[in-house]
């Protein structure tokens, strides 16, 4: 399967500095997204099992080898996971490359500003809260920085 990226955007409205990036993939894809993310320090993803109705339709899914409808919605996993803004881009890109199929019903991706991010345990809010051990900040962060 050949390549692609995400189209040039004209910018994000409104400004945040955080953004969720919502895609609605197949379900069997998940494992595998959720592993490159991993990979580039996204730690930071929920998941919720839903069901859809697109293009698609109630066409049950071919490649999962059993029928997981009983109606006209399509079993569904939705992927959030809350980034800063200048990942937002390479996040919807390995999305793309990870969960295509090049079939209908690859699913959709939505983005959402973010007014701020709060961590409970802390307290912490904004980029301190956003950043989290193991992720971007610290992969590009040398031992001597820490
Ligand atoms: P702590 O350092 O206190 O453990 P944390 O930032 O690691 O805080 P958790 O408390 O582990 O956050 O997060 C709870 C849940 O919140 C996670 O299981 C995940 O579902 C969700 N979550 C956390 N960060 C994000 C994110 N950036 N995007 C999407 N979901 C997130
Ligand atoms: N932006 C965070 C970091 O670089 C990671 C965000 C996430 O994992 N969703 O640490």
């Amino acid at each position: 399967l050949p390549v692609i990226r995400a189209q040039s955007s004209e910018g994000y409205t409104p400004q945040a500095k955080f953004y969720r990036v919502e895609a609605i993939l197949r379900p069997w894809r998940i494992p595998q997204v959720s592993l490159a993310l991993l990979k580039m320090g996204i730690r930071g993803v929920t998941v919720s099992d839903v069901r859809g109705f697109g293009a698609q339709g109630g066409l049950t899914e071919r490649q999962a080898g059993s029928e997981f409808s009983e109606d006209k919605f399509v079993a569904k996993v939705k992927m959030e996971i809350v980034v800063s803004k200048d990942q937002v881009e390479a996040v919807i890109d390995k999305i793309i490359e990870e969960a295509r199929t090049g079939e209908i019903g690859d699913g959709k991706i939505f983005l959402v500003p973010i007014s701020d991010v709060i961590r409970v345990r802390t307290g912490e809010r904004g980029e301190k809260a956003e950043r989290m051990v193991g992720g971007r900040s610290d992969m590009n962060s040398s031992p001597s920085d820490v």
